[in-house]
């Protein structure tokens, strides 16, 4: 089969050349970085998969950590990131970190010496010639200007985003349903057509002060000189919208209308805080309005003031910060291929994935995918019973229709539930925390049987 054209030496790029090659089928890798007079804003070096902030895989635990079970799901499938993480980790307690100069040292240079993988350094700068028939785009968050553009023109207006403006997401089995209720403003029809799509936490005016003087004073992420974006309304950071008076809030995204609290009817809550289902599932819901500067650190603890989310458990925490990323969900068939242009596949952040070890999973899967599409075999993506089959359900499918899609790490709440037992063998109930963590347990375990038999069938 003629190459494979790869876009972009990331995360998401490195592992995906690799997959091809290993998969007998030639790849080309071109990566602007090493260009004289072209960068990015955040890379600082020429090496591939560079890494350009934290030199954390998070948490390397398979059973009971989301992210520890990709790490064991990328292994099992030979993924080149995951064995040169292992061999350059630095001490990180349960994370997986690396020297992060060791790590790119050792991807570039594995890469560099298999016969099957072409390095060119050159930018892409607009949609890749037309009888390139095979493309993987792993461009990621900060994707070239020129790049950016030609994909917006293919594409259309809505369909890429340029930065996340983040509202935490929970998980809802962590929300206490003896104080918040579920009812939609004035009772209309929320995203998916539900009416109980959306969970109210009522505050009445000592806890509105508290949380606003929190707010106001929780530490605050800085925005880097490049990171500047725009506020424009409906998306302000909450403590920015503090910031302008202490009401701000209780007018906008806390405002108390509409909403009947069921356990004291003829009491007007003083605000409400109101989430909203984020997946198909109903396992997630994202706090409407809410996102934030506040440093991850400050958030869960400024969060759980919220009456009813006093023991919330975030599947994400806030954030605004620049990232180029698809509106998958509506473009990204299941092979994660462009549905207008099925000849580009696109791989890593910029699918709205969120990570480096995220975006080197789909860029795992995307090079398996497009390996099996030149030698002419029957591939899908993993079954959403595995971490890497979630994500891709979360880029194309999981995602509720009208809210808007935004990137996520891994994590439980994207795979399908599972019921963890109430009373072990003697009878005796198990405590819910417990609970979780079996359930998590389980989870893991069904993940890396379905992820296995995948493999073995592929
Ligand atoms: P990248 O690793 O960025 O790879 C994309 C590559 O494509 C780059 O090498 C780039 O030079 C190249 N490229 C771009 N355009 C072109 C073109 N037109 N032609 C040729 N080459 C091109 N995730 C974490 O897990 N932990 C963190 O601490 C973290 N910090 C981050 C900090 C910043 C500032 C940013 C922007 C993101 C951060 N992320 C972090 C998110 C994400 O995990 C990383 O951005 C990750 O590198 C994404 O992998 P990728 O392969 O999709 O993109």
């Amino acid at each position: 089969p003629s190459p494979i054209h790869v876009i972009g030496g990331g995360l998401a790029g490195s592992e995906a050349a690799w997959q091809i090659a290993q998969a007998g089928v030639s790849v080309i890798l071109h990566e602007m970085r090493g260009v004289p007079g072209v960068k990015t804003d955040a890379h600082q070096t020429d090496g591939l998969a560079e890494l350009v902030c934290s030199n954390s895989f998070r948490s390397d635990d398979w059973e009971y950590n989301a992210v520890g079970l990709l790490h064991a799901e990328m292994r099992a499938l030979d993924s080149i990131i995951m064995a040169c993480g292992d061999v350059n980790q630095v001490p990180a307690g349960g994370a997986l970190a690396v020297d992060r100069d060791a790590f790119s040292d050792a991807v570039t240079a594995k890469l560099a010496a298999h016969p099957l993988i072409t390095i060119v350094r050159e930018e892409i700068a607009g949609l890749p010639p037309e009888d390139w028939d095979n493309v993987i785009v792993a461009t990621g968050p900060l994707t070239s200007p020129a790049l950016a553009e030609a994909i917006l023109k293919a594409t259309g207006e809505e369909s890429l985003s340029f930065f996340d403006a983040i509202a935490p997401i929970v998980h809802a089995d962590s929300i206490d349903f003896d104080i918040a209720w579920r009812q939609s403003r004035y009772d209309k029809e929320g995203p998916g057509g539900d009416a109980a799509a959306y969970v109210n936490c009522p505050m009445d005016k000592p806890q509105y002060e508290a949380f606003i003087d929190a707010l106001l004073n929780g530490p605050k992420a800085e925005f880097k000189d490049w990171e500047h974006v725009p506020y424009f309304d409906g998306c302000l950071p909450i403590e920015v919208m503090a910031e302008r008076g202490r009401e701000t809030l209780r007018h906008g995204p806390m405002k108390p209308v509409g909403l009947t609290n069921p356990r004291d009817p003829l009491v007007k809550s003083y605000a409400i805080v109101q989430l909203r289902q984020d997946n198909a599932l109903g396992t997630l819901f994202n706090m409407v309005g809410f996102q934030t500067k506040l440093k991850h650190g400050a958030q869960a603890e400024v969060f759980r003031m919220i009456p009813g989310l006093q023991n919330a458990q975030f599947a994400r925490l806030g954030g605004l910060h620049r990232n180029t990323y698809l509106n998958s969900p509506q473009l990204l068939d299941k092979q994660l291929r462009l549905k207008a242009m099925p000849r580009l596949r696109f791989a890593g952040q910029v699918t709205g994935v969120e990570g480096y070890v995220e975006s080197a999973a789909m860029g795992l899967l995307t090079g398996r995918l497009a390996a099996a599409q030149a030698l002419g075999r029957d591939l899908s993506a993993p079954p959403p019973e595995t971490a890497m089959g979630a994500l891709v359900e979360h880029i194309t499918g999981g995602h509720l229709e009208g809210s808007k899609f935004q990137p996520m790490n891994i994590n439980y709440g994207l795979l399908p539930p599972l019921e963890a037992p109430k009373v072990d063998e003697d009878g005796k109930r198990i405590h819910p925390k417990e609970r979780g963590r079996a359930k998590k347990r389980l989870q893991s375990i069904r993940a890396m049987e379905n992820l296995k038999a995948w493999r073995d069938a592929g």
